[in-house]
């Protein structure tokens, strides 16, 4: 087995010049995992370009990449290039579990002493790998890459932008914007976030949460190199309701505070009715249908939707509660078996830890 990039994988991979086998124990081990959902059209562009960049590097790298129940011939590809370089270990999740689930399944078998992860499309330069390196080696814990085109009009932009602001303002956690999951982590990060398995995650708000050492880095993000978003509107909508409801309890306050309001103003309104009692006017009180249907509803209508949050929470209490592994992998590859403390050999795809 040879290491080191080749031009494509029909191809064998040029010889280099020194093994993996005769660096390992001396050189720092670097991770990088890149979860992938059809990225046929740009999983061996990256591929090069990453080699082109960590060839070079005095570090021992492993490549994890994630096969988040691909459709396309990502499967093909990405075994193709692990037969072919032996640095490269893949990963097939038994369907689509989402981008959140197939990073924590690369999460959970790197063993480097620093892990990147990053998109599996070209929008996250490998080139920034070395600095990022750089600023682990300089003491830093975490370093998060920070998207700089944040300031054009396009619906994803804006939308990804309010969806910053929300969480922001309404989140105990405050998550840097323009921060996608394009990151570096120290082995002590990993394992502390190996540790937290909550079933909705969104693996940015979480590292914020944890605070440590962190550097942003700023990149201009690149377009990316074939196929499109694999975040539609509802992958997105899906991903700013699991922010919102697990980074947060404020929408449950709201309700109460809502309820609160309704309360004086039904003590309010009893005052006003008094008046009329007590100064003899009863009389001229209207028997007021349309003002009492307007409150009835009202009322009835901020109920629902305090009991709706509280619903919602419910539902999440109870998909935390099932403990469902947050993936699944689909065969026994090498790579997949992990050894746990007690020093057996697990596959950490099918056993909740
Ligand atoms: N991805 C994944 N599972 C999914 C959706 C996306 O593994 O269900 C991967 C995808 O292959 C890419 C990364 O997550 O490597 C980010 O996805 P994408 O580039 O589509 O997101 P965007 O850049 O549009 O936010
Ligand atoms: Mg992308």
């Amino acid at each position: 087995m040879t290491i080191g990039c080749f031009d494509s994988i029909m191809v064998e991979a040029p010889v280099s010049e020194w093994s993996v086998e005769s660096i390992s124990g001396i050189l720092p081990k670097v991770d990088i995992i890149i979860p992938l959902y059809n990225e046929e059209e740009a999983l061996l562009t990256l591929y090069k370009q990453i080699c082109s960049v960590i060839d070079n590097l005095p570090y021992e790298f492993t490549l994890y990449y994630v096969n988040d129940g691909s459709t396309d011939g990502t499967q093909k590809i990405m075994q193709g290039i692990s037969e072919r370089d032996s640095r490269v270990i893949g990963l097939e999740l038994s369907r689509n579990f989402g981008h959140q689930a197939a990073l924590t399944a690369g999460l959970d078998r790197a063993d480097g002493d620093l892990v990147i992860t990053m998109d599996g499309d070209g929008q996250h330069p490998p080139e920034l790998i070395p600095e990022m390196i750089k600023l682990a080696e300089s003491g830093y814990d975490v370093v998060i890459a920070q998207r700089l085109d944040e300031e054009n009009a396009s619906f994803k932009s804006i939308t990804s932008r309010l969806f910053y602001r929300l969480i922001n303002t309404i989140g105990d956690t405050n998550i840097l914007v323009g921060a996608a999951d394009f990151r570096l982590l120290r082995k002590s990060v990993v394992e502390a976030l190996r540790s937290m398995r909550e079933y909705h995650r969104l693996m940015r708000g979480m590292v914020a949460w944890m605070g440590y050492r962190t550097i942003i880095l700023p990149y201009q993000q690149p377009d990316r190199l074939g196929g499109k978003s694999k975040y539609s509107l509802r992958k997105m909508l899906r991903l700013a309701a699991h922010a919102t409801f697990s980074f947060s309890l404020i929408p449950l306050y709201l309700g109460i505070s809502v309820g609160a309001i309704f309360l004086l103003l039904a003590m309010a309104e009893v005052i006003y009715v008094l008046r009329f009692w007590v100064t003899g006017d009863q009389a001229s009180l209207a028997p007021g249908w349309s003002s009492l249907m307007f409150v009835l509803l009202f009322v009835g209508g901020s109920l629902m939707i305090t009991l709706g949050f509280i619903g919602i929470y419910i539902g999440y209490i109870f998909q935390e509660v099932k403990r469902r592994p947050i993936y699944l992998v689909k065969e026994k590859q090498p790579g997949n078996e992990i050894t746990d403390k007690n020093g057996e050999i697990e596959n950490k795809g099918t056993r909740w830890k």
